[in-house]
């Protein structure tokens, strides 16, 4: 056999082996594009890593950022030649839309197809949610952007366990952490932005914007109402037991059990109209869903099952047995409880805004969960009291971040003088083991605190 049918024959047995087809992959040779066989995190459970977090872990288990993985890994073997230029000529169009690479299409598809020729590890597609879109739509399924638990990133550092990001936070619909029963963070406590799922410099649990460390222990608790964690706790439950579901269950899962079982929860309530009052769901919604014309979100399905006491596996598999009707209160989209089911003491309501205006710590959005009212609600009511209080919290985290980056760069700067003491080159590397965990030297002020000592001592 030649050298280049030696490479057609691996590859085609890599693929087959894995149960893969190999049509839309390029025969390349094995040791230019072999990664290590990494073990995917609690694959068959709920709490499964995603893909994204797969390669992202991947990328540092080969001392690559994640943009050199995509640019000279994964997009050569998906032979997409803008993913390869991206890597070398900068651009982020691709990045924008990662979050896809955990979710139902073809982009998550081909994803894991790739990482499974790279690693040789099979089942990755177990960390998308590809096996599940006969019956689930992707409108408003998955956001675009990181949110995260920071105790349980801080608790899995401090540990020494694996850090890595659950497929579970993915979903717009969970909104908390069970384990530490406090809401997911969407925007990094250092610079207050937005994180990209996957983009070239992303490392787990970090901000890729400012390389602050993403984890914490002390967490606002109290935030969240009773009656929103208990909507949570059976979201959380729901999802994570359909994430766990094993291949052999997916094909009993199908669209016609979920209308067949919205007609028959429609007729118990006697008519369309009567239905939707109860669930909280638009009656041309409903509508749509019988007639096919679309299929119920996520969201509209939990919302379905929380009201019925049922088991979402239960019902997308046709295990349903007639309702049973529980009349509690369901969430709206933002995890608030309806505004309009409480009474609207508007002075009440104005003096415990006053009073927060004085609690500088405490953001826009976490003082209208306080006070279980959805943001738009409160800024209607009371807009200059509101614009005060997010005012004053902004000028509160500029002040504090200040004085953090003020303390750790002297802390950067004494951990190298110390090492140079020792007569110890204090690289990167070790200065940072020396240093509290919270502290990287990807965060920009530090590394030049670190350069310019460096500097200061002829290095
Ligand atoms: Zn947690
Ligand atoms: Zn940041």
């Amino acid at each position: 056999m030649t050298r280049k049918k030696q490479f057609k024959y691996n590859i085609l047995n890599k693929c087959l082996y894995n149960g893969y087809h190999v049509l839309c992959f390029e025969v390349i040779p094995i040791n230019q594009t072999t990664l290590y066989n990494l073990e995917p995190i609690d694959l068959g459970k709920g709490s499964v890593e995603s893909l994204s977090s797969y390669s992202l872990r991947l990328a540092e288990a080969h001392s690559l950022t994640a943009g050199k993985l995509v640019g000279r890994k994964v997009a050569v073997v998906l032979n997409k030649a803008y993913l390869i230029k991206s890597e070398k000529e900068g651009g982020s169009r691709f990045y924008e839309v990662a979050y896809e690479i955990n979710g139902l299409g073809s982009l998550a598809k081909n994803w894991a197809q790739a990482l499974v020729v790279l690693t040789g590890r099979k089942r990755l597609e177990e960390l998308t949610l590809i096996r599940f879109n006969e019956w689930l739509p992707d409108r408003g399924l998955l956001r675009s952007h990181l949110a995260w638990c920071p105790a349980c990133l801080e608790e899995w550092k401090e540990g020494n366990k694996e850090v890595y990001e659950p497929l579970l936070w993915n979903f717009k619909v969970v909104t908390n952490c069970m384990i530490h029963q406090t809401q997911l963070e969407t925007e990094c406590p250092n610079c207050l932005k937005t994180i990209q799922i996957l983009s070239r410099k992303r490392r787990i649990g970090y901000c890729s914007r400012c390389g602050a460390w993403l984890g914490r222990l002390e967490l606002h608790k109290e935030i969240t109402s009773g009656e929103h964690l208990k909507w949570q706790l059976f979201v959380i439950q729901n999802v994570q037991e359909l994430l766990a579901t094993s291949s052999r269950i997916i094909v009993e899962l199908s669209n016609a059990h979920i209308t067949a079982a919205i007609k028959d929860m429609v007729n118990c309530f006697g008519s369309k109209r009567a239905f939707s009052k109860e669930m909280g769901i638009p009656e041309t919604t409903v509508r749509a869903w019988l007639d096919g014309k679309h299929r119920p979100s996520l969201e509209s399905l939990l919302k379905i099952c929380y009201s019925s006491d049922l088991r979402l596996v239960d019902l997308v598999s046709g295990k349903y047995e007639g309702v049973k009707y529980s009349s509690r209160i369901i969430s709206s989209d933002k995890g608030q409880i309806r505004a309009t089911r409480r009474h609207f003491e508007s002075q009440h309501i104005l003096n415990m805004l006053l009073g927060y205006l004085n609690n500088k710590s405490l953001s826009m959005r976490e003082v209208a969960r306080r006070l279980g009212f959805d943001q738009r609600v409160l800024y209607n009511h009371f807009p200059d009291v509101c614009k005060a209080i997010a005012h004053e919290h902004r000028l509160w985290i500029q002040k504090m971040r200040k004085i953090r980056i003020d303390a750790s760069c002297k802390l950067v700067r004494e951990a190298t003088i110390s090492l140079l003491d020792q007569g110890i080159y204090p690289s990167r590397r070790k200065v940072e083991s020396i240093l509290p965990s919270a502290i990287s030297l990807r965060e920009k002020m530090l590394q030049k605190t670190w350069k310019e000592t460096l500097f200061e001592f002829h290095y």
